[in-house]
Parts: structure tokens; C-alpha cells; sequence
């Protein structure tokens, strides 16, 4: 079945464009103007990735993904954005607001179409059926359903945040270097650089620390990266 991508893009021809070239690739394309009800609309396309602009006429970007990411059946979903400013912050901040990715203007539809397959083969080995239940200190996580709990309470993830905190918590007491949590949680991804395992960190312990400057279980490795203790 041909995976459902939404584009939420307001530029009509650069819309078509991607929507072009994402029928040719063998995905089933919507876009959507990004003016209010965008968010209802999308609910209802549930679509398996989202491509999202970052200028648009009603809410930003951002705020539309803030809005996605705040809980509800797209949660999870993949999420691409667009943007025509190539600024660190820009970038950062579209990391930290819950996107997965990020794609500058102007880029080759071709770029995208590799990213968005990318993204997806990430999504399906998520949904792996060999999937368990792994225990560790207060945390438990179910793979089967993605979910992670601290002392019983959901943690609230983004795909990137839980495939990051899965990985710390199947691998409990090694020390990772950037690279390698690179390599291991983001793969073939090559637009991402160190900093964004460090934005995610971040992230992350402001999910599961009581106080997120003095960690108990993310430690920072000084020099290195990073290590997870569970006691
Ligand atoms: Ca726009």
C-alpha cells in the first residue's frame, strides 16, 4: 500500500512540484494550504510522514508542528520541514519543536524524495514485530507500542526523542560518542551534526530528570558523549 505523505506547503507551484515527483516516486501525495483546520484536515488524511513548511499563511510551521506533537493520533509521525531560512537557530529550533528533519530552500525534489524514504524505513523497522518489553530502574519500554514509562507515567516523545531513549535504554551503562549515537539513532541521515544529539539530549532530560542540569540518568560523558546509568 502506497505510504500517505501530507504536504503542508502554501507556495501552489512548489507544491505541485513535490507532489509531482511524490506520485512518480509511488507515494499517495495531499497538500494542504496550511491556513486553519490544516491540523483537523491532516487528522483526518492520517498521513504516514508530513512535509511541513515553515512560512505559512495562517500559524507558522512550527506552531502547526508544536500542535501535531502535543499528543493525538500524529504524534508520532514523521515530520519534514521546509524552510527558507538557513540559520543555525532556524534549524535548532525546528528540532526542538518536535521535526525530525529539516530540508533548506531551495532543494532538489529528489533530496526530498530520498529523505521522506529515508524517514519512512526508519518508521517501518520501528514497527518491527520481534519487538519487547524492556525494564530498566523506573522506565519501561514497550516497543511493541512505542511508549516509554517513567514510575508507571507515560514519557512524551517525539519519533526521534523515543528511537534516541530506546537506544539508551537497550544499552544501559556504555558510554557513546556523538558519532556513534548518530550512526546508531539517526543512521543515513547525513544532514544532522553532533549538535543535534546534544538538542535532543536536551530534550530528553527535560522529559525524564527531575532536574534536568544535574542528570541522573543521561550522564554527560566530558569529552566524549554520553552515557545512560539506570540505578
Ligand atoms: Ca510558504
Amino acid at each position: 500500500m502506497s505510504k500517505r505523505i501530507a504536504v503542508v506547503e502554501d507556495e501552489a507551484e512548489l507544491a505541485s512540484l513535490i507532489e509531482y515527483n511524490l506520485t512518480r516516486s509511488g507515494f499517495q501525495p495531499r497538500i494542504f494550504g496550511g491556513e486553519d483546520g490544516t491540523l483537523v484536515a491532516l487528522e483526518k488524511f492520517q498521513p504516514d510522514l508530513i512535509v511541513l513548511d515553515v512560512m505559512l499563511p495562517g500559524h507558522d510551521g512550527f506552531e502547526l508542528c508544536r500542535r501535531i506533537r502535543s499528543g493525538g493520533p500524529m504524534a508520532r509521525v514523521p515530520v519534514i520541514f521546509l524552510t527558507a531560512r538557513s540559520d543555525e537557530v532556524d534549524r535548532v529550533l525546528g528540532l526542538e519543536i518536535g521535526g525530525d528533519d529539516y530540508i533548506t530552500k531551495p532543494f532538489s525534489p529528489r533530496e526530498l524524495v530520498a529523505r521522506i524514504k529515508a524517514h519512512l524505513r526508519r518508521s517501518e523497522s520501528d514497527a518491527a514485530p520481534e519487538a519487547t518489553e524492556v525494564v530498566l530502574g523506573p522506565f519501561r519500554l514497550d516497543q511493541a507500542a512505542r511508549r516509554v514509562y517513567q514510575n508507571g507515567k507515560e514519557v512524551e516523545l517525539t519519533s526521534t526523542e523515543f528511537k534516541l531513549l530506546e537506544f539508551f535504554l537497550t544499552h544501559p551503562g556504555h558510554a557513546f560518542s556523538r558519532d556513534q549515537l548518530l550512526r546508531q539513532v539517526w543512521g543515513e541521515q547525513h544532514f544532522v551534526t553532533p549538535r543535534t544529539v546534544d538538542v535532543h539530549v536536551r530534550r530528553l532530560r527535560e522529559q525524564i530528570e527531575a532536574r534536568p542540569d544535574e542528570p541522573v540518568f543521561l550522564a554527560t560523558v566530558r569529552g566524549f558523549g554520553y552515557r545512560f546509568e539506570a540505578a
